[in-house]
């Protein structure tokens, strides 16, 4: 099987992150592999290793993208191309899948593309779908489990993570899923795997390479801005007993109409 993977790299989800000058920055904090994006690596590994075949990784973005790259491939993906192109600044949701459309394209023969459910910087979730779209290919979103995958009979069956209920669903490949986090735990890359991915030569292909003209995105972020900051007061309850400060603290909690 040939599986696609589509990573982002985004900031470590513990850093904080500020507008300055109209522009989102999170100061020295690393930059990871997008968390929920390791959930698809690790279906596909998976899925490879119980039906033979490659996994490959793409990547849209600057040189930070490779930070993604290179841990995907440290946790065992064969291949990866990263795709770059000056006319890419601004892309919105539309133009991302139609370029990561394109490269799949490229590439040929592929069954299967694994996305992880949303990038947290962005938060859209909506670029699986747009790029199943742009592909033609059916849309499976949050799959938990596959319960079969017969790539010589072109279908799958996958379970679907829906709030309490599990529901599952038939599909022709090739097509376009996410994967929930029930899927399986992400491995941790290895030593071997972190020294191999850390020399690995990542190809970078442009607009051209893609046969696309420059796509024109139609959502602009005109400006972002920090939400207002949030008037805290802060009260010690002062009292004799622990009684007396409990009584006082359930009077103004019933006095701001909390209780
Ligand atoms: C400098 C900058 C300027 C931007 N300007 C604009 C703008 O003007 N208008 C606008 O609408 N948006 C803009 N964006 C946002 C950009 O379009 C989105 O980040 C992108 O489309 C993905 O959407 P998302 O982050 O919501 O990802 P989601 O849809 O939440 O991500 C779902 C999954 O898609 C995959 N994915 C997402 N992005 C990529 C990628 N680049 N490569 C590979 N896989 C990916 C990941 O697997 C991820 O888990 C800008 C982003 C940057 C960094």
């Amino acid at each position: 099987m040939k599986i696609v993977v589509p990573v982002k790299v985004v900031p470590d989800t513990a850093a904080t992150l500020k507008v300055e000058d109209g522009r989102v920055t999170w100061g020295d904090a690393p930059l990871v592999l997008n968390p929920w994006d390791e959930f698809a690596v690790e279906a596909a590994l998976q899925t490879v290793e119980q039906h033979g075949g490659t996994v490959t990784v793409i990547s849209m973005g600057d040189e930070s993208a490779l930070e993604a790259i290179r841990k995907a491939l440290a946790m065992g993906a064969k291949e990866a191309v990263r795709i770059y192109d000056d006319a890419l600044a601004g892309a919105d949701v539309r133009v991302t899948a139609q370029v990561l459309a394109a490269a799949v394209r490229k590439m040929g023969d592929v069954d299967m593309v694994f996305f992880g459910r949303q990038a947290v910087d962005g938060d859209t979730g909506l670029t699986p779908m747009y790029t199943a779209r742009a592909l033609g290919w059916p849309f499976v979103g949050l799959v938990s489990a596959f319960t079969e995958m017969d790539p010589a009979g072109r279908t799958f069956a996958a379970e679907r993570s829906v709030g309490e209920a599990k529901q599952t669903i038939q599909a022709p490949m090739p097509a376009v899923v996410t994967i929930a986090k029930e899927f399986a735990e992400p491995r941790y890359p290895s030593f071997m795997g972190i020294r191999k991915a850390s020399r690995a030569k990542v190809p970078v292909w442009s607009l051209a390479d893609l046969g696309l003209d420059a796509p024109a995105a139609k959502v602009r972020w005109p400006e972002i801005t920090m939400p207002p900051k949030r008037e805290v007061k802060v009260e010690f309850i002062e009292g004799a007993t622990p009684r007396e400060i409990a009584e006082k603290l359930v009077d103004k909690l019933i006095e701001a109409k909390v209780l």
